[in-house]
């Protein structure tokens, strides 16, 4: 099974924190919904699977008309094979999910709604500059429900400076009373050249606090556990039903297509990765320029992103896997890095697998990196 990605790099307006690739105009995005229809359609013969999973991100997808969504839909059903019944999402941001757009995404096959919640306070949603307030939030997810959409995710984010351990609890709690089945909850990151980095650059908002970081990240994992929501990856919580397909796809390997700006692929044992430009894309598609850079992956990338993707998941890095898939130089590497790790209390070893403990999920990033073969 594989898995296509549609990148839309349209929003409203820039969140102060977010470095992904958009633009806020729309002036091109004709043209660059007619670029990505014929990108669909020249890669058709990259995937030999079925497609069981189709995920629009972005940007912010629930922005496009039902029309150009349609257009898009459409050359993906008529250039691929598609399996019966497929995992379709479409991240979306609450002031966009009037009435009327939710049953016209629900008419053209969406049935997972990804909704960029981030906050139920309005303070913090406005130190974030997103578009929607708590209310908008709350009624976008209900709204949603009474449509009929039961496969719904929200995305919050924990750690920003005004995050008060009261508001943090008030947010979680959401998640309980609207019954949302699936939760991405990730702490905010300052990345360069964001309007946070220079804010606190310039003083104007304090850093960010790792003690009060970690804190909010136990009290996510402790509330999620009560709300009979399972970590089944470090920053993803779900009902068993409700676990993102197409994440999982990835974290387990499959191939998947990304089309539009900045859109990644993984197929044959390459990776290719899209120009980051909304004008450069469209021009190397009309043109028949450029528009992507490759590489082959090589057995030391391979082992790296199977440890960095593995251990952050129920599904744990599988020793049979690392034996029978890589050279022994690497075996013996590995061994030797784990077995200090094995005798602690950050991982444990069931079966053929290691995963990480409840101790060991709070320094996902340092045993990953003692892991990694460099
Ligand atoms: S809506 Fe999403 S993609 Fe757009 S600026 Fe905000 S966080 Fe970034």
């Amino acid at each position: 099974m594989a898995g296509i990605y549609i990148h839309i790099p349209f929003c409203k307006q820039s969140c102060s924190y977010c470095d992904f690739h958009f633009s806020t105009s729309l002036k091109h995005k004709s043209d660059l919904i007619r670029a990505l229809v014929k990108e669909i359609e020249e890669r058709k013969n990259q995937l030999t699977s079925p497609i069981n999973t189709l995920y629009f991100g972005g940007g912010t997808p629930s922005l496009l008309d039902v029309d150009d969504l349609k257009l898009i839909v459409d050359a993906i059903y008529k250039n691929y094979a598609i399996a019966d019944k497929i995992e379709f999402t479409l991240e979306c941001n609450p002031d966009d999910l009037s009435q009327e757009k939710l049953k016209e995404f629900n008419n053209v096959g969406v049935n997972r709604l990804s909704i960029g919640v981030q906050s139920f306070n309005n303070k913090e949603l406005k130190f974030f500059n997103r578009v929607h307030n708590s209310s908008e939030a709350e009624s976008s997810i209900k709204r949603s429900q009474d449509i009929g959409f039961d496969n719904i995710t929200i995305d919050l984010i924990y750690g920003s400076p005004i995050l008060t351990d009261e508001i943090w609890l008030n947010n979680l709690q959401k998640v309980n009373d609207f019954r949302v089945p699936h939760l991405s909850a990730y702490g905010l990151t300052v990345e360069s050249k964001t309007a946070l980095a220079h804010q606190i650059k310039l003083g104007q908002t304090p850093n960010l606090n790792d003690e009060k970081m970690i804190a909010q990240f136990k009290t996510l994992i402790q509330k999620t556990k009560e709300f009979g929501l399972t970590q089944y990856e470090v920053s993803n919580f779900g009902r068993e039903d409700f676990y993102s397909q197409h994440n999982s796809n990835y974290w387990k390997g499959a191939e998947y297509l990304g089309f539009g700006p900045s859109a990644h692929s993984y197929t044959n044992n390459k990776r290719f990765w899209n120009v980051s430009n909304n004008i450069k894309y469209i021009n190397g598609i009309t043109n028949n320029q450029g528009y992507y850079e490759e590489e082959n992956i090589d057995e030391q990338t391979s082992f790296n992103e199977y440890i960095l993707t593995r251990l952050r998941t129920i599904w744990g890095i599988e020793l049979d896997y690392i034996k029978n898939n890589y050279s022994q130089e690497i075996n013996t590497h590995f061994e030797q890095e784990l077995a200090p790790y094995l005798n602690s209390s950050y991982l444990q070893q069931i079966n053929n697998k290691v995963v990480l403990t409840d101790e060991g999920i709070l320094i996902t990033d340092k045993i990953t990196s003692d892991l990694f073969y460099v």
